[in-house]
Protein backbone atom coordinates (compact mmCIF):
# COMPACT_ATOMS: atom_id res chain seq x y z
CA UNK A 1 0.00 0.00 0.00
CA UNK A 2 1.17 3.57 -0.95
CA UNK A 3 0.97 5.89 1.36
CA UNK A 4 3.01 9.04 2.91
CA UNK A 5 4.59 7.53 6.11
CA UNK A 6 7.29 9.54 8.44
CA UNK A 7 10.54 7.84 5.92
CA UNK A 8 8.79 9.49 2.87
CA UNK A 9 9.54 13.65 5.09
CA UNK A 10 12.53 12.11 7.23
CA UNK A 11 14.31 15.32 6.32
CA UNK A 12 11.50 17.48 7.99
CA UNK A 13 10.45 15.55 10.96
CA UNK A 14 12.46 15.35 14.32
CA UNK A 15 10.68 12.07 16.06
CA UNK A 16 7.44 10.41 15.88
CA UNK A 17 4.82 10.80 19.13
CA UNK A 18 1.78 8.47 17.56
CA UNK A 19 2.20 5.44 15.20
CA UNK A 20 -0.39 4.55 12.53
CA UNK A 21 -0.59 1.84 14.69
CA UNK A 22 -1.40 3.40 17.59
CA UNK A 23 -3.67 5.48 16.05
CA UNK A 24 -5.82 2.66 14.66
CA UNK A 25 -5.76 0.82 17.58
CA UNK A 26 -6.99 3.46 19.53
CA UNK A 27 -9.99 4.36 17.52
CA UNK A 28 -10.97 0.92 17.02
CA UNK A 29 -10.94 0.83 21.25
CA UNK A 30 -12.92 3.68 21.39
CA UNK A 31 -15.58 3.23 18.76
CA UNK A 32 -16.12 0.01 20.22
CA UNK A 33 -17.14 1.64 23.15
CA UNK A 34 -19.49 4.47 21.26
CA UNK A 35 -21.12 1.62 19.14
CA UNK A 36 -22.26 0.31 22.63
CA UNK A 37 -23.46 3.50 24.22
CA UNK A 38 -25.11 4.86 21.57
CA UNK A 39 -26.43 1.25 19.99
CA UNK A 40 -30.28 2.80 21.06
CA UNK A 41 -29.87 6.64 19.91
CA UNK A 42 -29.63 8.15 16.56
CA UNK A 43 -26.19 9.04 16.35
CA UNK A 44 -24.40 12.18 14.88
CA UNK A 45 -20.89 12.06 13.91
CA UNK A 46 -19.46 15.81 14.23
CA UNK A 47 -15.99 17.37 12.97
CA UNK A 48 -14.63 20.53 13.06
CA UNK A 49 -12.41 21.08 9.86
CA UNK A 50 -10.03 20.70 8.60
CA UNK A 51 -7.81 18.92 11.43
CA UNK A 52 -10.84 16.20 12.71
CA UNK A 53 -11.29 14.93 9.15
CA UNK A 54 -9.18 12.17 8.99
CA UNK A 55 -9.78 10.99 12.63
CA UNK A 56 -13.91 10.99 12.21
CA UNK A 57 -13.41 9.28 8.74
CA UNK A 58 -11.38 6.65 10.52
CA UNK A 59 -13.83 6.38 13.67
CA UNK A 60 -17.23 6.33 11.14
CA UNK A 61 -15.28 3.13 9.53
CA UNK A 62 -14.95 1.76 12.95
CA UNK A 63 -18.42 1.91 14.33
CA UNK A 64 -20.56 -0.99 14.01
CA UNK A 65 -24.11 1.36 14.22
CA UNK A 66 -25.43 3.10 11.77
CA UNK A 67 -23.95 7.03 11.78
CA UNK A 68 -24.77 10.26 10.44
CA UNK A 69 -21.40 13.16 10.07
CA UNK A 70 -21.53 16.66 9.59
CA UNK A 71 -18.71 19.50 9.45
CA UNK A 72 -18.27 22.64 10.94
CA UNK A 73 -15.49 24.92 10.09
CA UNK A 74 -14.51 27.34 12.67
CA UNK A 75 -11.74 30.57 13.31
CA UNK A 76 -10.80 30.34 16.71
CA UNK A 77 -7.13 31.64 16.10
CA UNK A 78 -5.95 35.01 15.71
CA UNK A 79 -2.10 35.13 13.93
CA UNK A 80 -0.17 33.34 16.02
CA UNK A 81 -0.44 29.53 17.64
CA UNK A 82 -2.65 30.39 20.33
CA UNK A 83 -6.36 30.19 20.72
CA UNK A 84 -7.93 34.11 20.60
CA UNK A 85 -10.85 32.51 22.50
CA UNK A 86 -13.06 34.10 19.91
CA UNK A 87 -14.67 31.83 17.49
CA UNK A 88 -16.46 32.55 14.60
CA UNK A 89 -18.27 29.91 12.16
CA UNK A 90 -16.62 29.87 8.91
CA UNK A 91 -19.35 27.03 7.82
CA UNK A 92 -22.15 25.85 9.36
CA UNK A 93 -23.41 21.82 9.96
CA UNK A 94 -26.00 21.20 7.16
CA UNK A 95 -27.97 19.16 9.81
CA UNK A 96 -30.72 20.78 12.26
CA UNK A 97 -29.38 19.35 15.67
CA UNK A 98 -32.12 19.55 17.14
CA UNK A 99 -33.02 16.80 19.38
CA UNK A 100 -29.61 15.22 17.84
CA UNK A 101 -27.15 12.58 19.55
CA UNK A 102 -23.78 14.21 19.01
CA UNK A 103 -20.19 13.41 19.55
CA UNK A 104 -17.90 15.44 18.16
CA UNK A 105 -14.62 13.81 16.82
CA UNK A 106 -11.82 15.55 17.56
CA UNK A 107 -8.00 15.80 16.42
CA UNK A 108 -6.83 17.53 19.84
CA UNK A 109 -7.57 19.46 22.72
CA UNK A 110 -5.46 22.38 23.40
CA UNK A 111 -6.46 25.14 25.03
CA UNK A 112 -10.37 23.97 24.75
CA UNK A 113 -11.34 26.85 23.77
CA UNK A 114 -12.82 26.24 20.83
CA UNK A 115 -14.51 22.88 22.24
CA UNK A 116 -15.97 24.70 24.92
CA UNK A 117 -17.85 27.30 22.79
CA UNK A 118 -18.65 24.56 20.32
CA UNK A 119 -20.50 22.51 23.13
CA UNK A 120 -22.33 25.55 24.48
CA UNK A 121 -23.35 26.04 20.68
CA UNK A 122 -24.98 22.92 19.79
CA UNK A 123 -26.67 22.82 23.43
CA UNK A 124 -27.97 25.99 22.51
CA UNK A 125 -29.29 24.87 19.16
CA UNK A 126 -31.31 22.22 21.34
CA UNK A 127 -29.18 19.18 21.03
CA UNK A 128 -30.54 16.30 22.87
CA UNK A 129 -26.96 15.18 23.95
CA UNK A 130 -23.27 16.29 22.82
CA UNK A 131 -20.22 14.14 24.29
CA UNK A 132 -16.45 14.43 23.16
CA UNK A 133 -13.67 12.28 21.42
CA UNK A 134 -10.55 13.37 21.40
CA UNK A 135 -7.77 11.40 19.83
CA UNK A 136 -4.82 13.59 21.09
CA UNK A 137 -5.28 15.64 24.44
CA UNK A 138 -2.41 18.21 25.87
CA UNK A 139 -3.15 18.34 29.70
CA UNK A 140 -0.40 21.24 30.08
CA UNK A 141 -1.82 23.45 27.92
CA UNK A 142 -5.67 23.02 29.10
CA UNK A 143 -7.24 26.59 29.83
CA UNK A 144 -10.65 25.88 30.06
CA UNK A 145 -12.47 23.12 31.31
CA UNK A 146 -14.21 21.18 29.25
CA UNK A 147 -15.30 17.29 29.83
CA UNK A 148 -14.08 14.88 27.22
CA UNK A 149 -15.88 11.61 27.61
CA UNK A 150 -13.66 9.27 25.02
CA UNK A 151 -9.59 9.94 25.75
CA UNK A 152 -7.25 8.72 23.20
CA UNK A 153 -3.52 9.51 23.90
CA UNK A 154 -2.06 12.73 26.14
CA UNK A 155 0.80 14.20 24.41
CA UNK A 156 3.29 16.73 26.15
CA UNK A 157 3.11 20.46 25.01
CA UNK A 158 4.66 20.34 21.86
CA UNK A 159 3.23 21.13 18.07
CA UNK A 160 2.37 18.01 16.08
CA UNK A 161 1.29 17.32 13.09
CA UNK A 162 -0.23 14.52 11.07
CA UNK A 163 -3.29 12.16 10.49
CA UNK A 164 -5.34 15.51 9.79
CA UNK A 165 -2.50 18.11 11.77
CA UNK A 166 -0.77 20.97 9.67
CA UNK A 167 1.41 22.91 9.83
CA UNK A 168 1.15 25.94 7.23
CA UNK A 169 -1.28 23.22 5.55
CA UNK A 170 1.25 21.09 5.23
CA UNK A 171 1.63 17.19 6.63
CA UNK A 172 -2.10 16.61 6.75
CA UNK A 173 -1.49 13.05 4.78
CA UNK A 174 1.11 11.88 6.76
CA UNK A 175 0.49 8.92 8.03
CA UNK A 176 1.20 9.16 11.69
CA UNK A 177 1.76 11.96 14.19
CA UNK A 178 4.89 13.42 14.59
CA UNK A 179 6.83 16.66 16.00
CA UNK A 180 8.65 18.85 13.20
CA UNK A 181 12.20 19.64 12.99
CA UNK A 182 12.79 23.29 14.54
CA UNK A 183 14.62 24.48 11.14
CA UNK A 184 10.67 24.00 9.39
CA UNK A 185 9.60 26.75 11.33
CA UNK A 186 12.64 28.89 11.32
CA UNK A 187 11.69 32.51 9.90
CA UNK A 188 8.21 31.62 9.88
CA UNK A 189 7.20 33.95 12.81
CA UNK A 190 9.81 36.99 11.88
P1 LIG B 1 -7.95 24.92 21.28
O1 LIG B 1 -9.16 25.79 21.15
O2 LIG B 1 -8.18 23.65 22.06
O3 LIG B 1 -6.76 25.69 21.83
O4 LIG B 1 -7.51 24.60 19.80
C1 LIG B 1 -7.68 23.38 19.25
C2 LIG B 1 -7.31 23.41 17.77
O5 LIG B 1 -6.03 24.01 17.57
C3 LIG B 1 -7.15 21.99 17.27
O6 LIG B 1 -8.37 21.45 16.85
C4 LIG B 1 -6.13 22.16 16.17
O7 LIG B 1 -6.77 22.54 14.98
C5 LIG B 1 -5.25 23.30 16.67
N1 LIG B 1 -4.06 22.75 17.37
C6 LIG B 1 -3.83 22.70 18.69
N2 LIG B 1 -2.66 22.10 18.97
C7 LIG B 1 -2.13 21.75 17.77
C8 LIG B 1 -0.92 21.05 17.39
O8 LIG B 1 -0.06 20.63 18.18
N3 LIG B 1 -0.74 20.86 16.05
C9 LIG B 1 -1.63 21.29 15.11
N4 LIG B 1 -1.33 21.05 13.84
N5 LIG B 1 -2.78 21.94 15.43
C10 LIG B 1 -3.02 22.15 16.75
MG1 LIG C 1 -9.81 20.29 15.85
MG1 LIG D 1 -4.15 24.02 11.61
Amino acid sequence: MVRMRIADVQDQIDHELVSKEEIDHKIHEVAAVVSEDYKDKDLLLLAVLKGAVNTLAAFAQAVSIPAQMDFMSLSSYGSGTKSSGTVTIRQDLSTDVRGRHILIVEDIVDSGRTLAWLVEELKRRGAASVEIFALLEKPARREVDVDIKYHGYEIPDEFVVGFGLDYDERFRNLDSIAVLRPEVYQGANE
